[in-house]
């Protein structure tokens, strides 16, 4: 007959539904990454570094360890958390002035991984407010649009969100048919669908790109700073999803959105679809980062409870072959911090190409949902409740995989940049762009 689950294999002794705060184990070599840390990853950082990460770390065990399954199965987003985050520093931390923390690209790749080992919803929200709807008007708004709305998302008071995809144009935003007419007294009026917009129902602007005509200019790709209360704007929360659970998308409806000429991101840069990019650019570095926490946590989750788990005789992690589970994932997992290391000091110093991001992006996020998925085996039965954290990080990492770029548009890029020749379109197909 098969042993059933005891209180022994509970991390803390916590009661099924609940998820128990897994004590920090340390490395042999007192590694603050803990027995994960099998290539010297502490020798990377700076103390200073170290320092904010796990500040981050205590801010997940604190708020989301205790209270993430419960979110999680009742699909429900912590609004209630967003202003200790703002006070935390992570809302447009790698951001400069307007209140923003202004710390290093490392610093802030340290601080999704912690968030993203909690769970990769909170993850996301903070990559939508501060990658996607922050950095849009970092980069491309004026000094007003700048000044209204970057404070108040720093601290949380207010809340973004950034609209790209559509119903019918997901990888190939060129094909996106949502548009804003120009009114002859300077006016737009925007019109059309726009479809998994993070936290649009809760949000206070929503930054919208759309196909616009403007006289002298020709047709192209523009952004607009809409705040969600213009009249004929709606959110509708896309439900019964299985993955992501924890954080909401919606479906936006623009009908006849009248905005003044002022709602217009109007730098140069924000001109043409290079404008989106540039910020999916910053988003997806973040979750090059990201899924690496998610795999450290997984790992960790499935460490804690080999140690505990006692089967033939012996606990789990007394077998050769779950030994050699735990040493491929630590070492999957060192490669990808290994790689989101080398990718952030470039963005600190001489710069990040597309191609970085790219492998990043899809590699990480490719090694982080196998390993969650070998730690959810390692659990056994109990590993399919949400009294653990990986089948949730493995559920979670598939939208990880296919949001920012699917593995197919990484590869693509990728693909372009080694041959020189961009395979996106079928031949024969319209041009488009993809993601
Ligand atoms: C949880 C979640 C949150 C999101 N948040 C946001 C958000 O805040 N804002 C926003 O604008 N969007 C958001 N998205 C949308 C996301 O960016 C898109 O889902 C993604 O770009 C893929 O588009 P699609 O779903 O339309 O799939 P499609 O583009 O229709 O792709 C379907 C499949 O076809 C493959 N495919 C496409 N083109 C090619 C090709 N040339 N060759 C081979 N295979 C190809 C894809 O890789 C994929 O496997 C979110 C999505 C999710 C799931």
């Amino acid at each position: 007959m098969p042993q059933h689950d005891t209180e022994q294999n509970q991390p803390n002794g916590a009661s099924p539904g609940q998820v128990a705060v897994v004590p920090q184990v340390t490395s042999a070599r007192g590694s603050w990454w803990g027995p994960v840390d099998v290539s010297g990853l502490d020798g990377l950082f700076t103390p200073e570094e170290r320092d904010q990460a796990l500040r981050v770390r205590t801010f997940v065990d604190n708020e989301i360890r205790p209270n993430i399954a419960e979110w999680f199965s009742a699909g429900h987003f912590p609004r209630e958390i967003v202003p200790a985050l703002g006070t935390l520093g992570v809302l447009g931390m790698h951001l400069k002035d307007y209140g923003c923390a202004g710390r290093s690209a490392v610093e802030y790749g340290l601080a999704v991984q912690e968030l993203e080992a909690g769970d990769s919803g909170l993850r996301t929200f903070v990559s939508v407010q501060g990658s996607l709807a922050m950095s849009a008007i970092y980069k491309h708004g004026s000094p007003d649009q700048k000044q209204e709305w970057l404070p108040k998302m720093a601290t949380g008071e207010a809340i973004g969100c950034f609209a790209l995809t559509e119903p019918d144009s997901g990888s190939d935003p060129a094909s996106m048919s949502t548009n804003a007419r120009h009114e002859p007294g300077g006016d737009w009026v925007l019109n059309g669908k726009k479809r998994w917009i993070g936290l649009a129902n809760l949000a206070d602007v929503a930054i919208v790109w759309v196909q616009t005509e403007e006289p002298g200019k020709g047709l192209g790709v523009r952004g607009f700073v809409v705040p969600t209360d213009t009249p004929g704007f709606t959110a509708t929360v896309i439900e019964q999803k299985m993955s992501m659970r924890a954080s909401v998308q919606c479906e936006i409806e623009l009908d006849n959105v009248r905005l003044p000429a002022s709602a217009l991101l109007p730098a140069d840069t924000a001109v043409g679809l290079s404008g989106p990019f540039q910020c999916l650019s910053e988003a997806r570095y973040g979750i090059l980062w990201g899924a690496v926490g998610a795999a450290r946590d997984s790992f960790t989750a499935a460490l804690e409870y080999a140690n505990h788990r006692t089967q033939f005789g012996t606990p789990l992690t007394h077998f050769q072959l779950t030994q050699a589970k735990l040493a491929n994932m630590a070492v999957a997992i060192n490669k990808g911090y290994h790689l989101a290391h080398n990718i952030g000091r470039a963005k600190d110093g001489p710069g990040v190409t597309p191609e970085m991001i790219s492998t990043g992006k899809l590699d990480n996020t490719r090694m982080a949902i196998e390993v969650a998925r070998e730690a959810r085996a390692m659990l056994g039965g109990n590993g399919i409740t949400l009294d653990y954290s990986p089948q949730r990080h493995a559920n979670n990492l598939e939208a990880v995989r296919t949001y920012e770029g699917t593995d197919e548009v990484h590869l693509l890029t990728l693909g372009r940049s080694i041959t020189g020749v961009g395979a996106f379109q079928a031949p024969g197909a319209q041009a488009g762009g993809a993601k």
